[in-house]
């Protein structure tokens, strides 16, 4: 395990669920990336190879720094300080998108939408739909896994203020087109949380193959778009791009999202055939 306050877990020293090992290829720009999301061989590499990606100057000065200053409330945990790889089922129906890891939250734990306000709600909801087994997730480890689902960002890294840049969008999203594309056979429903991982998610699934409608479908909660299966989905039926309000802190403490809100969505996603 690392040591106190270092900017990042190692590869393979230790932390659970780790995907990448000491050799890992690491992506150090653009062109690293797109070679190394084409060139994976399968999933679990390819998750590997987006846990230890460094193409992003900006985006990996702000996760390491943030994980040696910390926030006080978790000033005695290791903080993870590397991507945020997919995580999930790795045959997933539903496959759900979101914009970026939370600095204190993923970034923190080392794994997709936990250890913060938005991911409590998210799991809960999931898991009272019967998409994930435990009702939270605390950290790497801690038991959880989700069922018929799989999650992903389409920027692997936590930006400042919650802000990616265009190049920053544009840089990782090779990551994404690789893993829709591989994950493709057997999805049948997307859920995008918030209209930046609905403006996110389009190319990757323009790149993995969907047929996409145009012009675009506005981003709204709970809007559905029917896509048409790329040629790797092994059923030739419409796969349904369903819209999420995001179940930030500000849309929760407003009511612009509530549970049955939330819930209804999943259930909408879990019932598509
Ligand atoms: S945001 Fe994506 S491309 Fe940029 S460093 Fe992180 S994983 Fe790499």
């Amino acid at each position: 395990m690392p040591t106190a306050h270092a900017p990042f877990v190692p590869p393979g020293s230790g932390w659970p669920e780790d995907p990448a090992s000491p050799g890992t290829p690491v992506a150090h720009g653009p062109a690293d990336v797109i070679e190394l999301a084409a060139e994976a061989p399968g999933l679990g590499e390819l998750c590997a190879r987006q846990s230890v990606c460094r193409a992003c100057d900006r985006l990996v000065e702000w996760r390491e720094k943030v994980a040696v200053q910390r926030r006080r409330a978790f000033a005695d945990e290791e903080y993870w300080g590397r991507p945020i790889a997919g995580w999930g089922d790795p045959e997933p129906r539903i496959l759900i998108v979101g914009l970026a890891p939370a600095a204190h939250g993923g970034n923190r734990t080392g794994r997709i939408f936990t250890g913060d306000r938005s991911g409590d709600w998210l799991f809960a909801s999931l898991h009272r739909v019967g998409l994930a087994a435990l009702p939270t997730s605390v950290h790497a480890g801690d038991g959880q896994r989700l069922i018929g689902a799989r999650m992903a960002a389409t920027v692997r890294c936590a930006p400042p203020d919650n802000k990616p840049t265009p190049v920053e969008r544009t840089t990782c999203l090779p990551w994404l087109a690789r893993e829709v594309e591989m994950v493709a056979p057997s999805v049948r429903c997307v859920v995008c949380l918030g209209g930046f991982a609905w403006q996110g998610v389009w190319p990757a699934l323009r790149q993995a193959g969907y047929g996409l409608p145009r012009p675009r479908p506005k981003f709204g909660h709970a809007v559905e778009v029917e896509l048409t299966a790329p040629p790797a989905a092994s059923h030739p039926e419409p796969v349904l791009l369903l819209g999420c309000y995001h179940p930030s802190q500000q849309n929760t403490f407003t009511g612009r999202v509530t549970e049955e809100m939330l819930d209804a969505v999943f259930v909408r996603a879990r019932d598509h055939r």
